[in-house]
C-alpha cells in the first residue's frame, strides 16, 4: 500500500532557518556591502595622505593585514595593505586622524540600520503570522492550541495495485471469512439497506502479537478497495489532557470525509483499558477513551466508516467500548495450527529462492507453536544463513537451523564447556527424551543437541507434537511433567548430584502441575473449583489465585506432591532402561547432536 501522508515540518525549523538568514546577513552580506564601497590605495597614498593631516578615521586591521582608513570629510573609505612602520601610529596620531574599530559598519548607515535592526522583526511578524494562520486552520476544539499537536496525523493508505489481500494472509480461515462480509458490505451497502441490517459499527481482532492482526486489518481495505487510516492506541495519548480526545475528534472528521472507509486502531488496551476511577487515573487516557465512545455513538449505522482494532488484552478493554454499537463483534485470531503454519511458511517462502526438497510439512510441525511473525521471521534466517554460506538456494537444513536459532538463539562459538559439564548436559537431554520416548502418550524428540545456544541453553530437546492438540488428557499432562523432571532424574542418577541446568524445566513443571490442579480440576480434593483465574490469556497466561489462604497452602502441596511423583516416575523409568541411557548419552557426547531417527533405532536395537 502507498502512504500518502504530507511530512510536517516542526516549528523550531523556521525559526532556526530565519536565525541562520539573519547570522548569514550579518555575517557575510553586510561586509560584503561594505567592502563595495571600499577603495584601494596604496601606502604611500596612505604616508602622504597622513602627512598632509587628510585623514578622519583610522582602522589597523591587523589580522587581515590592512589599514581602512576615510578622509576627512567621511566621504571615501580606503583600505591599504600593512608595511613594517612602527612610528605609524605616532604620525596618525599627530595628524588628528581618530582610532577606531567601527568602519566597516559606518560604510553605510541607513543600509546597516535596516540589516541589523528591521530585518529580524520582519522575519518574526512573518513567523508568527504563519503559526497564527496555522493554528486557526488546525483549531478542531478547544484543546487544539498548540501547535497543531491535536492533529490525528493517521497514517492513510490508499488502495494500489500491490496492497495487501486476503491471498496474502496464510490461514486464519475463520477470521476472513467473518471479514469477508465488511469487504461485501463495502462494496455493495444497497444490498444491506435494503432489508434492514446493519453493518456492526467496530470489529475487534484480538489475538496473540504476530499473529497478523494488523495483516488482515490491510486485507479488508485492500480486498474493499478503500481507505485505510491506521493509528496506534498509544499515539492518541499525549502529554496534554484533551490532546487525546482533540486527534480521535480529527480522526473520524478525516474519516467521515473519506468514507467508505476504514479506521484501524492497534494495541486498542492503550486507550481503551477499564475506567476504574481510582485515584490518580491518567486523566488524559479516560478523555481520549471517551471522545471515541461519543464519537462511535456519534455516526449513525451505514455511514461506510468501518472501525476495527487490533488488541492482545481484551479483558483488560473497557466494557462500555465492547458493548453492542460499539464494538459489537470480536474476531478471534489464534496462533496458526499445523495447516495455518504450513501455509504461512509457503506464503513467506514465495519471497525467497528455494531448494526443491523442502518438506514445508516437517517444518512446520517443528515450529509447534510459532506464531505468523515467528514464521516469517524463520524463512528470512534461512535466507540469511543461506547468503551466508554463499548458496544460492535455500535447503531444508537452513530452515531446521533458523527454527532453533529462532527457538534458543544462535549457536555459540567459542563457549567451551569442560568435558565433565557436556557429559552432564548430554545425560540431561537424553534423560529428557528418553523418559518422552518410554512414555507412550508422549511426542517423540525430532533432535537433541548440546551446542551451547546464545539464550543460555547449553543443550535442548526438541519434541514434535505429530497433529493438533486442542485437548490433553490427565495422563498426557502427567506424562509431560515427568519429561521434564526427566534431565534431573539421570543427572541425579548417573553423577547423585544436582546440577543448575534444570532450572527452566523446574519452572514449566511447576506451571503444569499448577494449572492441573488450579484450573483444570485435576485433583480429587478440589473437584470442579476454580482456584486461579487467567489474566493475561495471550501474552504469556499469567494467572491470579482466587481462594483463601488455606486453600493456597493445600494448593502448594499438591502441587509438590504431584512434581514429586513425576519425579519418581521418571527416575525410574531411566533407571529401567539405564544401558540405553548411557548408549544414548555417550552417541550424543561425540556427535553433539542426535537427531529423532537416530535416537529411535539405538533405543529399539
Ligand atoms: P499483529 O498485528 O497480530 O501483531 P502483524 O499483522 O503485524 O501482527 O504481523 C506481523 C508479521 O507477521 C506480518 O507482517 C507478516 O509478515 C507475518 N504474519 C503474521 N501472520 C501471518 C499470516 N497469517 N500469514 C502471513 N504472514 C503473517
Amino acid at each position: 500500500m502507498q502512504e500518502v501522508k504530507k511530512p510536517k515540518k516542526p516549528l523550531i525549523f523556521y525559526y532556526v532557518v530565519a536565525m541562520l538568514v539573519l547570522l548569514l546577513f550579518n555575517f557575510l552580506a553586510m561586509p560584503w556591502l561594505a567592502q563595495r564601497r571600499i577603495q584601494e590605495v596604496d601606502y604611500g597614498t596612505f604616508m602622504s595622505m597622513t602627512k598632509e593631516g587628510n585623514i578622519g578615521q583610522v582602522e589597523v586591521q591587523e589580522q587581515e593585514n590592512q589599514i581602512l582608513f576615510t578622509d576627512k570629510e567621511y566621504q571615501h573609505i580606503y583600505k591599504t595593505g600593512m608595511m613594517p612602520d612602527p612610528e605609524l601610529t605616532q604620525r596618525l596620531y599627530d595628524s588628528g586622524a581618530s582610532f577606531t574599530g567601527e568602519i566597516i559598519k559606518q560604510a553605510d548607515p541607513i543600509l546597516s540600520f535596516l540589516l541589523s535592526w528591521i530585518l529580524p522583526i520582519v522575519i518574526f511578524i512573518l513567523i508568527g503570522q504563519y503559526i497564527s494562520r496555522r493554528l486557526t486552520r488546525n483549531a478542531g476544539g478547544p484543546n487544539a492550541m498548540m501547535f497543531g499537536m491535536g492533529k490525528s496525523n493517521a497514517k492513510v493508505y490508499v488502495k494500489s495495485s500491490e496492497g495487501i489481500r486476503f491471498s496474502d494472509v496464510a490461514g486464519e480461515d475463520e477470521a476472513k471469512e467473518n471479514l469477508s462480509e465488511i469487504v461485501d458490505y463495502l462494496h455493495n451497502p444497497d444490498k444491506y439497506k435494503k432489508i434492514g441490517a446493519s453493518m456492526p459499527k467496530g470489529i475487534l481482532l484480538v489475538g496473540p502479537p504476530g499473529t497478523g492482526k494488523t495483516m488482515l486489518a490491510k486485507a479488508v481495505a485492500g480486498e474493499a478497495g478503500v481507505p485505510f487510516f491506521s493509528m496506534s492506541g498509544s499515539e492518541f495519548v499525549e502529554m496534554f489532557v484533551g490532546m487525546g480526545a482533540s486527534k480521535v475528534r480529527d480522526l473520524f472528521k478525516q474519516a467521515k470525509e473519506k468514507a467508505p472507509c476504514i479506521v484501524f486502531i492497534d494495541e486498542i488496551d492503550a486507550i481503551g483499558q477499564k475506567r476504574d476511577g481510582r485515584a490518580g487515573g491518567n486523566d488524559e487516557r479516560e478523555q481520549t477513551l471517551n471522545q471515541l465512545l461519543t464519537e462511535m455513538d456519534g455516526f449513525e449505522e451505514n455511514t461506510g466508516v468501518m472501525i476495527l482494532a487490533a488488541t492482545n488484552r481484551p479483558e483488560s478493554l473497557d466494557p462500555a467500548l465492547t458493548r453492542p454499537g460499539r464494538f459489537d463483534r470480536r474476531v478471534p485470531v489464534e496462533l496458526p495450527d499445523l495447516q495455518g503454519r504450513e501455509a504461512i511458511l509457503r506464503v513467506h517462502a514465495k519471497k525467497v529462492n528455494l531448494c526443491d526438497n523442502v518438506d514445508f510439512g516437517s517444518i512446520a510441525r517443528m515450529a509447534s507453536g510459532a506464531s505468523g511473525a515467528e514464521l516469517a521471521n524463520i524463512v528470512n534466517e534461512a535466507a540469511l544463513r543461506a547468503v551466508r554460506d554463499n548458496r544460492e538456494y535455500v535447503t531444508q537444513a537452513d530452515l531446521e537451523e533458523s527454527i532453533e536459532v529462532v527457538i534458543a538463539g544462535y549457536q555459540k562459538k567459542n563457549s567451551i564447556l569442560t568435558d565433565q559439564e557436556k557429559k552432564v548436559v548430554a545425560y540431561h537431554e537424553i534423560g529428557h527424551a528418553l523418559v518422552a520416548a518410554k512414555q507412550t502418550n508422549s511426542a517423540p524428540v525430532q533432535k537433541i543437541t548440546i551446542v551451547p545456544r546464545t539464550s543460555g541453553a547449553l543443550g535442548y530437546t526438541m519434541q514434535v507434537d505429530e497433529g493438533n492438540h486442542y485437548l490433553m488428557s490427565q495422563e498426557e499432562l502427567e506424562n509431560k511433567i515427568a519429561t521434564l523432571t526427566g534431565g534431573r532424574a539421570a543427572e541425579e542418577l548417573v553423577f547423585h548430584s544436582a546440577s543448575t541446568g534444570a532450572s527452566n524445566d523446574i519452572e514449566q513443571a511447576t506451571k503444569l502441575a499448577r494449572a492441573m490442579i488450579t484450573r483444570y480440576g485435576m485433583s480429587p480434593d478440589f473437584d470442579m473449583v476454580t482456584l486461579e483465574t487467567v489474566t493475561n490469556q495471550y501474552l504469556g497466561g499469567d494467572a491470579s489465585l482466587a481462594c483463601s489462604a488455606q486453600a493456597q497452602a493445600e494448593i502448594d502441596k499438591q502441587v509438590i506432591a504431584l512434581v514429586k511423583r513425576q519425579h519418581q516416575k521418571a527416575g525410574k523409568i531411566l533407571e529401567e532402561n539405564r544401558n540405553k541411557l548411557d548408549e544414548l548419552a555417550e552417541y550424543l557426547y561425540q556427535k553433539e547432536t542426535i537427531t529423532g531417527e537416530e535416537f529411535m533405532k539405538i533405543l529399539n536395537q
